[in-house]
């Protein structure tokens, strides 16, 4: 048995970092999946364009603006989400920044900033999940934002590097944790993916490219090499979502067009 009820209400998720970039894109696939969304990030005006998006698929949906690195945001998104969407059962912390700094000049602000941003945030959001799922002790998912720079390090974004092993190490431990409450935890870990994040257009020139060509060049990647677009990290986030994919816990799973390989 798969140990995840099955509701005749619809599932509930949580999406951070849903107003555009690969968050946005998980927010609309699990829609398309019949569940209702809570959306979160620190821009209203965005937010409420990707509600109407929502809507228009006929699911529910709870924009809920606040910085997931502050505590009583992430306590408090979550208990709106009971409230008015009834339960949670998908928690998806994407919400993540990246800090471009090599360590000799690593100003500790700066890093401070990366950590609670990229990691506190995932902290607090896998806390706060996990206790709800908890007390409603019908199973769940919980997924976190890692990278292959989870998986290897890279020039210039150490912070950044930093965040998202510590991420994998967070996601192992909670899945060990949660196992006996039918919990699943895991991440994915993208490659280049097309978004706002990648774009740093002088960067991106100065490495030889267009759009994620920076990024390569910190992911060892040459400027024509693979990239993709936030839909490919959504269809894994859409499996790892659901009740069958109740064997796989623990796991940062990459996409990147090949890069990495396990
Ligand atoms: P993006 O386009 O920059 O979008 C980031 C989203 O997060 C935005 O909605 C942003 O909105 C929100 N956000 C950032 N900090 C926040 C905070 N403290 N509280 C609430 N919301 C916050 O980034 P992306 O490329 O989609 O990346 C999404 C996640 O995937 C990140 O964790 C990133 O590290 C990871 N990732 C990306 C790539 C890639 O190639 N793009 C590869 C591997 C991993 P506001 O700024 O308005 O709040």
């Amino acid at each position: 048995m798969n140990g995840f009820a099955y509701h005749t209400t619809s599932r509930v998720a949580i999406v951070t970092g849903a107003s555009k970039g690969i968050g946005h894109d998980i927010a609309l696939r699990l829609a398309d999946d019949g569940l209702d969304v809570t959306i979160n990030s620190r821009n209203l005006a965005e937010l409420e364009v990707v509600a109407q998006e929502i809507r228009a698929k006929g699911r529910r949906v709870l924009p809920y603006v606040g910085d997931v690195s502050d505590e009583e945001v992430v306590k408090g998104m979550v208990e709106k989400t009971v409230e008015v969407l009834g339960r949670l059962d998908v928690m998806v912390a994407n919400a993540g920044t990246a800090v471009v700094s090599r360590v000799v000049d690593m100003e500790l602000k700066d890093w401070n900033y990366c950590m609670n941003s990229n990691l506190a945030s995932v902290m607090l959001c896998y806390k706060y999940a996990a206790r709800q799922m908890i007390k409603q002790g019908e199973g769940g998912r919980i997924l976190g934002a890692s990278s292959i720079l989870g998986k290897k390090g890279g020039p210039e974004v150490s912070a950044y590097v930093a965040t998202k092993f510590a991420i994998r190490g967070l996601t192992q431990c909670l899945a060990i944790e949660l196992a006996p409450h039918k919990i699943t935890v895991n991440t994915y870990a993208p490659g280049v993916i097309l978004t706002q994040m990648t774009n740093v257009d002088a960067l991106d020139k100065a490495y030889g490219g267009t759009h994620g060509a920076f990024t390569k060049h910190i992911c060892g990647i040459p400027p024509e090499g693979p990239h993709s677009s936030g839909d490919t990290v959504a269809s894994l986030v859409s499996y790892l979502a659901k009740p069958e994919a109740y064997f796989i816990t623990g796991q940062s799973i990459v996409m990147d067009g090949g890069v990495v390989m396990s």
